[in-house]
């Protein structure tokens, strides 16, 4: 299955992907981590999207979609994938389609978890992290064993500047003004999956198995 999942900021994006990738035996391939991996390996649009991000730009979609593309042909995409973090505009969405469409395939479908405005602030202010080891904790939700310590390592657990509230409704602003059209250029083509984020953790999970026709327990 060759799928794209979309979620704002504190949908929970994450968890899902590694449980979808895992329940599907493909890989999740995130355009963060990638980013990361190419300039490490040293690859030369690695090397040119470190140049980018040196000079403190936004990388271009054409370096973004050469990246996207180097990963997809690799050998263990060949049995479908997990795309997160990307496209992210409509130009990059269409450079995914003609692409796929000149190898004779497709996306089986996009999935899109979402989750009132109110309660991705609650859940993203709500966050602290751990300043050692990059634990995540909730003070309501998925509080640590002992105030402002971290459970696994005994580190001090901060918030990060990204949720504090100011830059969480800057960032899901952001993320609807970008994403929006996407949404939209997926929902037209008959591949969005609009799944509800606001339930639990294993609910969500069912809910994305169901609408690619699985039955995930
Ligand atoms: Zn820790």
């Amino acid at each position: 299955m060759r799928l794209v999942l979309l979620g704002p900021p504190g949908a929970g994006k994450g968890t899902q992907a590694l449980s979808i990738s895992e329940r599907l035996g493909v890989p999740h391939i995130s355009t963060g981590d990638m980013f990361r991996q190419a300039i490490k390996a040293g690859t030369p649009l690695g090397r040119q999207a470190q140049e980018y991000l040196q000079g403190g730009g936004l990388v271009p979609d054409s370096v973004t979609i050469g990246l996207v593309e180097e990963r997809l042909s690799q050998p263990d995409c060949q049995g479908g994938f997990l795309l997160d973090g990307f496209p992210r505009t409509v130009a990059q969405a269409e450079a995914l389609d003609a692409w796929l469409a000149s190898r004779g395939e497709g996306l089986d479908a996009v999935i899109d978890i979402e989750v009132p405005e109110a309660e991705l602030l609650e859940r993203l202010t709500g966050r602290r992290v751990c300043r050692q080891c990059g634990a995540t904790y909730h003070g309501q939700y998925n509080p640590p064993a002992v105030a402002g310590k971290c459970d696994a390592c005994g580190g001090e657990l901060i918030q990060r500047e990204d949720d504090t509230a100011a830059t969480v409704g800057k960032r899901l602003e952001v993320y609807r003004a970008q994403t929006a059209p996407l949404v939209d250029y997926y929902r037209q083509r008959g591949l969005l999956r609009e799944i509800d984020g606001s339930q639990a953790i294993e609910r969500v999970t069912r809910a994305i198995g169901a609408s690619l026709g699985r039955e995930w327990r």
